[in-house]
């Protein structure tokens, strides 16, 4: 072999030599970056968050027929039955639990009338303790729009708590083509009477998880000032729970945040 030969084949040596170094020196990283990332996601499934739950009770008037019923059962299982065998005939309730944001979550205990829409008197008892009433009207129905003054003197004759008691007016039915009443006239009346307004179909489901979303904002957000100023609101309620929790599997979270009491009641 000549020396020019030996001097190439020694290049060859030296350049493969380095081509394995890199190789090397990638399977490294590759090994490092994996388990930087199994330690990231280790670390993230572990972070511990508080998670306020704020126990509401939650109800509901309006005309007989407004869809009160439907809303309710939309939103608890999503689901729609034109004839829902709702004259609803005894007093009924319904928990879910909604996340508001990462760290708060409400536990809303919804009330539907048992016919009592029938007998306006008859509502008084029934919305003792509220955080929160739907007035719910039908957009396609101008008298049960024009209605809800009467509602309003109802809720105002009872013990509910106007200062802390969230009051959100509902059109619904959005879906049906004979609308009635329009979204201006209906605003105006909600700002005219301190609530906020939302059209909602509770048969294709427009805006039924929206109106629990604001409802549930806007009652934390009293519940927030009374704890914040030291005060209890008529209702008795506070923050029933804070406690650190591991974010780790989600549906853990869920379930340790079950035993909620509110009017002695579970669920
Ligand atoms: P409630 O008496 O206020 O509880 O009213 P219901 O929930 O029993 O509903 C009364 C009727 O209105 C039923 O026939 C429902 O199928 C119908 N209904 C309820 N919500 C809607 C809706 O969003 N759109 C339409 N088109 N019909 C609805
Ligand atoms: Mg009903």
């Amino acid at each position: 072999m000549s020396s020019l030969e030996k001097e190439d084949n020694s290049k060859e040596i030296i350049i493969e030599k380095q081509s394995n170094d890199n190789t090397e020196k990638e399977d490294n990283n590759n090994q490092q970056n994996k388990e930087n990332e199994e330690d990231i996601n280790k670390s993230s499934s572990e972070i511990e968050v508080n998670i306020t739950t704020y126990p509401l009770k939650i109800t509901f008037v309006g005309d007989s027929s407004v869809g009160k019923t439907s809303i309710i059962e939309r939103f608890i299982n999503d689901k729609f039955e034109s004839e829902l065998i709702t004259a609803t005939v005894m007093s009924n309730y319904n928990c879910k639990n909604l996340k508001i944001d990462p760290f708060t979550e409400v536990n809303m205990q919804i009330w539907d009338t048992a016919g009592q829409e029938r007998f306006k008197s008859m509502i008084r008892g029934y919305l003792r303790d509220s955080n929160g009433i739907f007035i719910v009207f039908d957009l396609s129905n101008k008298r049960s729009f024009e209605d809800i003054d009467s509602w309003l003197d109802e809720i105002n004759n009872s013990d509910v708590d106007s200062n802390t008691c969230v009051k959100m007016l509902i059109g619904n039915k959005l879906d049906t083509e004979k609308r009635e009443i329009d979204n201006d006239t209906a605003n105006k009346f909600a700002e005219e009477n301190n609530m906020k307004y939302l059209d909602v179909s509770a048969k294709d489901g427009i805006n039924i998880v929206t109106m629990f979303e604001m409802m549930g904002s806007e009652c934390i957000k009293i519940l927030q000032d009374l704890e914040k100023s030291g005060r209890k609101n008529s209702q008795g309620n506070l923050k029933l729970e804070q406690s650190g929790k591991k974010e780790e599997p989600k549906e853990k979270v869920k379930k340790t945040k079950k035993n909620i009491k509110k009017n002695g009641k579970c669920c």
